[in-house]
Protein backbone atom coordinates (compact mmCIF):
# COMPACT_ATOMS: atom_id res chain seq x y z
CA UNK A 1 0.00 0.00 0.00
CA UNK A 2 2.67 2.24 1.06
CA UNK A 3 4.70 1.55 -1.77
CA UNK A 4 1.84 2.73 -4.14
CA UNK A 5 1.53 5.68 -2.51
CA UNK A 6 5.24 6.83 -3.16
CA UNK A 7 4.79 5.18 -6.60
CA UNK A 8 2.08 7.64 -7.16
CA UNK A 9 3.71 10.46 -6.08
CA UNK A 10 6.68 9.54 -7.70
CA UNK A 11 4.83 9.13 -11.01
CA UNK A 12 2.69 12.74 -10.38
CA UNK A 13 6.03 14.38 -9.82
CA UNK A 14 7.25 12.72 -12.83
CA UNK A 15 3.55 13.99 -14.71
CA UNK A 16 3.99 17.49 -13.34
CA UNK A 17 7.74 18.04 -14.73
CA UNK A 18 6.61 16.40 -17.73
CA UNK A 19 3.84 18.96 -17.94
CA UNK A 20 5.87 22.34 -16.84
CA UNK A 21 8.33 21.24 -20.22
CA UNK A 22 5.26 20.95 -22.55
CA UNK A 23 3.64 24.18 -21.11
CA UNK A 24 3.38 27.10 -24.23
CA UNK A 25 5.99 28.98 -24.06
CA UNK A 26 6.11 32.77 -25.64
CA UNK A 27 6.83 31.48 -29.52
CA UNK A 28 9.70 33.91 -31.48
CA UNK A 29 7.82 34.24 -34.42
CA UNK A 30 10.82 35.12 -37.09
CA UNK A 31 9.99 37.65 -39.85
CA UNK A 32 12.25 38.16 -42.59
CA UNK A 33 13.24 41.30 -44.33
CA UNK A 34 16.23 42.47 -46.87
CA UNK A 35 17.73 45.63 -45.43
CA UNK A 36 18.60 47.02 -48.91
CA UNK A 37 15.99 49.05 -49.41
CA UNK A 38 15.38 52.44 -48.37
CA UNK A 39 13.46 53.96 -46.51
CA UNK A 40 11.55 50.63 -45.85
CA UNK A 41 14.66 48.42 -44.30
CA UNK A 42 18.14 49.29 -44.21
CA UNK A 43 21.29 48.59 -42.21
CA UNK A 44 22.50 51.86 -39.85
CA UNK A 45 26.01 52.01 -40.99
CA UNK A 46 27.11 53.44 -37.31
CA UNK A 47 25.28 51.03 -35.10
CA UNK A 48 24.95 47.86 -37.51
CA UNK A 49 20.87 47.94 -36.59
CA UNK A 50 18.25 47.46 -39.26
CA UNK A 51 16.22 50.40 -39.46
CA UNK A 52 13.36 51.66 -41.50
CA UNK A 53 9.51 51.93 -42.15
CA UNK A 54 9.04 48.65 -42.10
CA UNK A 55 11.10 47.99 -39.27
CA UNK A 56 9.82 50.42 -36.72
CA UNK A 57 6.11 49.01 -38.45
CA UNK A 58 6.48 45.52 -37.49
CA UNK A 59 8.05 46.39 -34.06
CA UNK A 60 4.90 48.98 -33.25
CA UNK A 61 2.43 45.61 -33.93
CA UNK A 62 4.37 42.92 -32.13
CA UNK A 63 4.35 45.79 -29.25
CA UNK A 64 0.43 45.88 -29.91
CA UNK A 65 -0.31 42.16 -30.13
CA UNK A 66 2.25 41.36 -27.26
CA UNK A 67 4.49 39.18 -29.97
CA UNK A 68 7.86 38.20 -29.95
CA UNK A 69 9.27 38.91 -33.25
CA UNK A 70 13.18 38.00 -34.06
CA UNK A 71 13.67 40.10 -37.46
CA UNK A 72 15.92 38.41 -40.17
CA UNK A 73 18.20 39.82 -42.32
CA UNK A 74 18.24 37.81 -46.07
CA UNK A 75 18.29 38.28 -49.84
CA UNK A 76 14.57 39.43 -51.19
CA UNK A 77 14.53 35.98 -53.29
CA UNK A 78 15.37 34.05 -50.11
CA UNK A 79 13.21 35.57 -48.00
CA UNK A 80 10.06 35.08 -50.51
CA UNK A 81 11.36 31.52 -50.94
CA UNK A 82 11.59 31.28 -47.01
CA UNK A 83 7.94 32.33 -46.50
CA UNK A 84 6.66 30.11 -49.02
CA UNK A 85 8.18 27.23 -47.12
CA UNK A 86 7.10 28.64 -43.75
CA UNK A 87 10.85 28.31 -42.65
CA UNK A 88 10.12 32.34 -41.61
CA UNK A 89 6.79 33.17 -39.73
CA UNK A 90 6.48 36.61 -41.95
CA UNK A 91 8.56 38.96 -44.43
CA UNK A 92 8.16 42.47 -44.06
CA UNK A 93 10.00 44.47 -47.32
CA UNK A 94 7.90 46.20 -48.97
CA UNK A 95 6.49 43.72 -50.41
CA UNK A 96 3.77 43.92 -53.11
CA UNK A 97 0.71 41.56 -52.98
CA UNK A 98 0.73 39.77 -56.39
CA UNK A 99 -1.53 37.06 -57.47
CA UNK A 100 1.88 34.77 -58.00
CA UNK A 101 2.46 35.03 -54.40
CA UNK A 102 -0.41 34.47 -53.06
CA UNK A 103 -0.76 31.12 -54.35
CA UNK A 104 2.12 30.71 -51.49
CA UNK A 105 1.54 32.97 -48.84
CA UNK A 106 -0.64 34.57 -46.80
CA UNK A 107 -0.96 38.71 -46.87
CA UNK A 108 -1.73 40.96 -44.03
CA UNK A 109 -4.23 44.11 -44.86
CA UNK A 110 -2.20 46.23 -47.12
CA UNK A 111 0.05 49.38 -45.80
CA UNK A 112 1.40 51.05 -48.42
CA UNK A 113 0.35 51.98 -51.99
CA UNK A 114 3.31 51.95 -54.41
CA UNK A 115 3.84 51.21 -58.06
CA UNK A 116 7.14 50.94 -60.55
CA UNK A 117 9.27 53.69 -62.19
CA UNK A 118 11.96 53.50 -65.26
CA UNK A 119 15.48 55.15 -63.75
CA UNK A 120 17.72 56.05 -66.16
CA UNK A 121 21.24 57.89 -66.14
CA UNK A 122 20.69 61.59 -66.73
CA UNK A 123 23.27 62.13 -69.99
CA UNK A 124 20.58 59.41 -71.50
CA UNK A 125 18.37 61.55 -72.79
CA UNK A 126 16.74 58.74 -75.84
CA UNK A 127 15.10 57.13 -72.75
CA UNK A 128 11.86 58.80 -72.27
CA UNK A 129 9.74 56.60 -70.49
CA UNK A 130 9.00 52.34 -70.36
CA UNK A 131 8.14 52.85 -74.19
CA UNK A 132 12.00 53.58 -75.16
CA UNK A 133 13.20 50.63 -73.41
CA UNK A 134 12.80 47.83 -76.42
CA UNK A 135 15.64 46.01 -76.53
CA UNK A 136 17.87 47.47 -74.17
CA UNK A 137 19.48 46.21 -71.08
CA UNK A 138 17.24 46.68 -68.57
CA UNK A 139 17.51 45.15 -64.32
CA UNK A 140 15.37 45.14 -61.53
CA UNK A 141 15.95 43.23 -58.72
CA UNK A 142 15.78 39.03 -58.37
CA UNK A 143 12.05 38.06 -57.60
CA UNK A 144 10.31 41.42 -57.45
CA UNK A 145 7.92 43.17 -59.47
CA UNK A 146 10.19 45.18 -60.86
CA UNK A 147 11.38 42.05 -62.80
CA UNK A 148 8.10 41.15 -64.18
CA UNK A 149 7.79 44.41 -65.55
CA UNK A 150 11.14 44.58 -67.06
CA UNK A 151 10.41 40.85 -68.67
CA UNK A 152 7.22 42.29 -70.26
CA UNK A 153 9.77 44.61 -72.45
CA UNK A 154 10.17 43.67 -76.60
CA UNK A 155 13.18 42.21 -77.24
CA UNK A 156 14.91 43.69 -73.45
CA UNK A 157 17.90 42.29 -72.62
CA UNK A 158 16.72 41.68 -68.58
CA UNK A 159 19.86 41.48 -66.16
CA UNK A 160 18.51 40.83 -62.13
CA UNK A 161 20.50 41.79 -59.68
CA UNK A 162 20.56 40.41 -55.95
CA UNK A 163 19.77 43.81 -54.73
CA UNK A 164 18.39 47.03 -56.32
CA UNK A 165 21.54 48.73 -54.25
CA UNK A 166 23.47 46.78 -56.88
CA UNK A 167 21.39 47.07 -59.76
CA UNK A 168 21.46 51.06 -59.51
CA UNK A 169 25.18 50.65 -58.97
CA UNK A 170 25.34 49.02 -62.18
CA UNK A 171 22.99 51.47 -63.97
CA UNK A 172 25.71 54.20 -62.58
CA UNK A 173 28.29 52.26 -64.16
CA UNK A 174 26.72 51.62 -67.52
CA UNK A 175 26.12 47.93 -67.65
CA UNK A 176 22.67 48.59 -67.86
CA UNK A 177 20.40 50.75 -69.73
CA UNK A 178 17.58 51.73 -67.46
CA UNK A 179 16.67 50.02 -63.76
CA UNK A 180 12.55 49.57 -62.69
CA UNK A 181 12.15 50.09 -59.40
CA UNK A 182 9.49 51.07 -56.49
CA UNK A 183 8.88 54.85 -56.73
CA UNK A 184 9.86 55.54 -53.27
CA UNK A 185 13.05 53.55 -52.80
CA UNK A 186 14.13 54.79 -56.34
CA UNK A 187 14.08 58.29 -55.37
CA UNK A 188 15.72 57.33 -52.55
CA UNK A 189 18.93 56.14 -54.64
CA UNK A 190 18.48 58.90 -56.89
CA UNK A 191 18.79 61.20 -54.18
CA UNK A 192 22.47 59.72 -52.88
CA UNK A 193 23.31 60.31 -56.56
CA UNK A 194 21.26 63.39 -57.91
CA UNK A 195 23.80 64.72 -60.53
CA UNK A 196 23.99 61.07 -62.20
CA UNK A 197 20.34 59.71 -62.19
CA UNK A 198 16.38 60.20 -62.85
CA UNK A 199 13.35 58.89 -62.92
CA UNK A 200 11.96 58.82 -66.52
CA UNK A 201 7.93 58.63 -67.45
CA UNK A 202 5.36 57.97 -64.65
CA UNK A 203 4.92 55.67 -61.57
CA UNK A 204 3.14 53.07 -64.14
CA UNK A 205 1.99 50.29 -61.74
CA UNK A 206 -0.56 50.08 -58.56
CA UNK A 207 0.87 48.08 -56.37
CA UNK A 208 0.44 47.50 -52.23
CA UNK A 209 2.85 46.33 -49.48
CA UNK A 210 1.64 43.79 -47.28
CA UNK A 211 2.96 41.60 -44.39
CA UNK A 212 3.21 38.12 -46.55
CA UNK A 213 2.90 35.45 -43.75
CA UNK A 214 3.29 31.69 -43.90
CA UNK A 215 0.47 29.96 -45.38
CA UNK A 216 -0.80 28.16 -42.91
CA UNK A 217 -0.54 31.09 -40.40
CA UNK A 218 -4.07 32.07 -40.43
CA UNK A 219 -3.75 33.46 -36.65
CA UNK A 220 -0.75 35.46 -37.49
CA UNK A 221 -2.52 37.52 -40.01
CA UNK A 222 -5.55 37.99 -38.32
CA UNK A 223 -3.03 39.70 -35.27
CA UNK A 224 -0.85 41.51 -37.46
CA UNK A 225 -4.15 42.75 -39.29
CA UNK A 226 -5.71 43.64 -35.60
CA UNK A 227 -2.16 45.78 -34.95
CA UNK A 228 -2.30 46.99 -37.99
CA UNK A 229 -5.86 48.80 -37.02
CA UNK A 230 -4.20 49.78 -33.79
CA UNK A 231 -1.38 51.59 -35.51
CA UNK A 232 -3.51 53.71 -37.69
CA UNK A 233 -6.54 54.57 -35.01
CA UNK A 234 -3.49 55.60 -32.46
CA UNK A 235 -1.62 58.12 -34.92
CA UNK A 236 1.52 55.40 -34.84
CA UNK A 237 1.20 55.06 -38.84
CA UNK A 238 1.05 58.72 -39.46
CA UNK A 239 4.21 59.69 -37.43
CA UNK A 240 6.18 56.40 -39.12
CA UNK A 241 4.85 58.09 -42.80
CA UNK A 242 5.98 61.53 -41.49
CA UNK A 243 9.30 60.14 -40.26
CA UNK A 244 10.31 57.78 -43.19
CA UNK A 245 8.36 58.84 -45.88
CA UNK A 246 7.62 62.57 -45.89
CA UNK A 247 10.61 63.39 -48.04
CA UNK A 248 8.78 61.38 -50.92
CA UNK A 249 7.14 64.28 -52.89
N1 LIG B 1 7.66 45.93 -54.07
C1 LIG B 1 8.55 45.13 -54.83
C2 LIG B 1 8.13 43.69 -54.78
O1 LIG B 1 7.39 43.30 -53.94
C3 LIG B 1 10.01 45.28 -54.39
C4 LIG B 1 10.25 45.00 -52.95
C5 LIG B 1 11.72 44.99 -52.57
O2 LIG B 1 12.59 45.01 -53.42
N2 LIG B 1 12.00 44.93 -51.29
O3 LIG B 1 8.56 42.91 -55.56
Amino acid sequence: MKRFTYLGLISLVVFGLILAGCAPKAATIKVATEALFPPFETVDTTTGELVGFDIDLINAIAKKENLNIEIINTSFDAMLAGVGTCEYDAAIAGISITPDREASMLFSNPYVNAGQIVVVNKSNTAIKSKDDLAGLKVSAQLGTTGEIEAKKIPNVNYIPYDSYDLAFLGLENGQVDAVIADYITALQFIAKNPDKLTTVGTVFTDESYAIAVCKTETDLVTKLNDGITKVIDDGTMNTLVQKWLAATP
